[in-house]
Parts: C-alpha cells; sequence; structure tokens
C-alpha cells in the first residue's frame, strides 16, 4: 500500500483517518481531496501537514476531470469519506446530498477502475439498514433507508458495489455506527450539545430523546477502516460497531455531568420527521474475520472530547456564532442552512 488517497480527509473522521494512515510505515505518499464544505477544515489535519507524505487538493469529487488526473497520480488505494453528512440539512438539501453522495461516489469508483486502483474503500452508515427495533442488522439484511440523508448513502453503497460487480473495482464498504470524538463540526448532537453546554446554554431534545445509537469513538471506526482497507475482502461489506447503546436522554445525561450542568438546561421539542428509533448493527464479521475491536470506553471517550471541546473554544466558537459556516459553504446548500442549534439525534 504506497500511494493512500482519501477524500474528504478534512472533515472529521477523514482527518482523523489521515492522521492514522500517514503513520504507516508501508505508505508512502497520502493525498487528500476534499473540496472543504463547510464540514471540511484544512486544520483538523494539524500534525499531518509535518510529514513530507501529505499532499492537499482543494477538489471536489464530482468534477471527473480533476479525479481523473489524480487517479492518474497513481494511488494504489482510494479511501473515500467525502459526502453531505448531516441528517437535518438533508430534510432541505436532499438534492445536494443525492449529488455529492451519489454521482460523486459515481465519478470515484468509474476513475478508480480506469487506473487499477488496487482497493478502494466506501465509507458507508448503519443508518442505511433504517431503522432497527430489535436485534442487530447483518451486512445481508436490506437497506430500508427513511431519511434523506440515509437514501443517498444506501444509492452511493449501490453504486460502489454495482461497480465491483459489473467493473471488478476491488472495492469494500464499511457501515458504521454514530462516532463521537474531537474536531466534529459542532452541528451534531455530541459536540452541539457540548459546545452549548459549555457556553451556559440550553440545548433541545427530540420527542423525549428516546431514539437509541450506538456510540462508536472515531479511532476505533479508523482502525476498523484500515482493516478492512488491509485485508477486507473485495465485494464484501462489513459492520463497524461495538460502541455504546444509548437514548439521546441518556447521552445527555453523560454530557451534563462532563460540562457541570444540569437538566434544567435542557428543553424538550417535537421530533423531526421519520426520525429512526433505533440502529443497531451485528459487527460480529469484522471482529471475527478482521480482527476488528473496539478499545475506547464511553466515559473517558466523551470526557476526552468535552475536554478538547473545553480547550479549543478558539476554533469552535466562531462556528456557532455563524461566520465560518457563512463562508465556506457551498452554494448548493446556502438556501437550506439551518441554525447551529437544531439538536438532532446522530
Ligand atoms: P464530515 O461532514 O465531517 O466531513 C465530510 C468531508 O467531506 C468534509 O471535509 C467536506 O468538506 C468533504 N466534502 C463534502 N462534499 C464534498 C465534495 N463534493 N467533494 C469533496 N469533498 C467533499 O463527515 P464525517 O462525519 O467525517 O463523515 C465521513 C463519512 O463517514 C461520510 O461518508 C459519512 O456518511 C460516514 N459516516 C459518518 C458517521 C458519523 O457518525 N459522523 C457515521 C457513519 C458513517
Amino acid at each position: 500500500m504506497k500511494h493512500v488517497l482519501v477524500t474528504g480527509g478534512a472533515g472529521f473522521i477523514g482527518s482523523h483517518f489521515v492522521k492514522r494512515i500517514i503513520r504507516a510505515e508501508d505508505v508512502a505518499r497520502v493525498t487528500v481531496l476534499d473540496a472543504l464544505t463547510y464540514a471540511g477544515h484544512i486544520e483538523n489535519l494539524g500534525m499531518a501537514f509535518l510529514s513530507d507524505k501529505l499532499r492537499f487538493v482543494h477538489g471536489d469529487i464530482r468534477d471527473a476531470a480533476v479525479v481523473d488526473s489524480l487517479m492518474a497520480s497513481g494511488p494504489t488505494a482510494v479511501v473515500h469519506f467525502a459526502a453531505e453528512s448531516h441528517v437535518d440539512r438533508s430534510y432541505n438539501a436532499a438534492d445536494a446530498f443525492l449529488s455529492t453522495n451519489v454521482l460523486g461516489t459515481r465519478v470515484l469508483v468509474d476513475a478508480a477502475q480506469r487506473h487499477g486502483v488496487d482497493k478502494f474503500v466506501h465509507v458507508s452508515t448503519d443508518e442505511v439498514y433504517g431503522p432497527w427495533l430489535e436485534g442487530a442488522a447483518t451486512e445481508d439484511s436490506p437497506l430500508r433507508p427513511s431519511v434523506p440523508y440515509a437514501v443517498s448513502k444506501a444509492a452511493a453503497d449501490l453504486v460502489a458495489l454495482g461497480a465491483h460487480q459489473t467493473l471488478g473495482l476491488p472495492l469494500c464498504v464499511t457501515r458504521s455506527s454514530n462516532n463521537y470524538g474531537p474536531y466534529q463540526y459542532p452541528e451534531k448532537v455530541m459536540p452541539l450539545f457540548v459546545t452549548r453546554l459549555l457556553r451556559g446554554v440550553p440545548v433541545t431534545l427530540h420527542d423525549r430523546g428516546q431514539h437509541v445509537r450506538n456510540w462508536l469513538h472515531v479511532e476505533d471506526n479508523c482502525a476498523g477502516i484500515e482493516a478492512v482497507l488491509r485485508d477486507g475482502e473485495p465485494g464484501e461489506v462489513y459492520n463497524l460497531g461495538g460502541g455504546t447503546d444509548l437514548s439521546t436522554k441518556e447521552l445527555t445525561g453523560h454530557l451534563l455531568n462532563i460540562c457541570g450542568a444540569t437538566w434544567d438546561a435542557v428543553m424538550y421539542i417535537p421530533d423531526r420527521p421519520s426520525n429512526d428509533a433505533r440502529y443497531s448493527i451485528d459487527w460480529s464479521k469484522a471482529r471475527d474475520q478482521l480482527g476488528y475491536r473496539p478499545a475506547h470506553h464511553l466515559e473517558d471517550g466523551l470526557a476526552e472530547t468535552a475536554e478538547w471541546y473545553r480547550r479549543n473554544s478558539d476554533r469552535w466558537a466562531p462556528l456557532t456564532s455563524g461566520g465560518m459556516r457563512r463562508r465556506t459553504a457551498p452554494p448548493a446548500l446556502r438556501p437550506s442552512l439551518a441554525p447551529l442549534e437544531d439538536g438532532r439525534a446522530c
């Protein structure tokens, strides 16, 4: 594995992955392709820029010319994170989600196949299985996405797997549960609640906060993605779960404790449309076949994450006041920007 092309490497999970994979001795070069939307920040790559292995390309995965020239530069592997990723935004911007998540994936897999990439990892989500009220979805379970974000990711998964089946692209799909950790844009529930509670601002829970999600530390997800990159069988899907199941209300309880706030800081608001009650994935395939095992404990991981937001208020304060959001929002999303205060379950 000499040269890894990482799309969306300036985002939350992608930047953690770049900082991990760049340390691998058998990786000589890491190229990041990122459009730097409102959610992407080059600062997320931090210390990775000290390595002469890193090359950053500001560009869009839907731009076939840019993607083709990057694939021609000889990456042996591609890890594809770039996406519109926020469920709340997807209700009002479904076209932008379909465009980046589905058409962008098609541009990438086509170019990767043409240029003979050895391995392509398409990063997806447990939300493609839709709500799972009992038990856990396996990789063979039907895709029943409900919210527009999940619909676009499920369609992208099919585009990606189709490129394996019809074009022979050596491709794997990962589907992980909800990630948490430092460097996440403060619109999703964990960083949104922490940044609000640290400022003494109330947080809002949809309905009674009963929606259940599995909370996985971002570094555990990145370890799983690396295992799939190295040893995953082409054509296979791997669920990456094994975090902690919590209702949004239970998560809120942890965050109130960590931030020194009380339930007085919590307001209840009506639920959003099709807010899936529960997601749950069976991750035994990745455990048994690839040795994937999440290592982070929830309490430690949440405390460490909240501490990161406390220490880095200079980074996120401009985001929560709207300045940087306006500066970098892509035109397609501008009319639909929801206030950052809209809480959500994932
Ligand atoms: P993010 O929103 O933090 O980052 C997305 C990155 O993609 C940003 O850097 C953005 O600039 C870039 N991007 C967006 N559109 C682009 C385009 N057209 N061209 C090039 N770059 C573009 O997202 P994240 O939370 O880091 O998620 C990364 C991937 O993991 C996504 O595919 C997401 O669906 C998946 N995922 C996320 C979670 C989670 O809990 N965050 C869970 C499961 C799966």
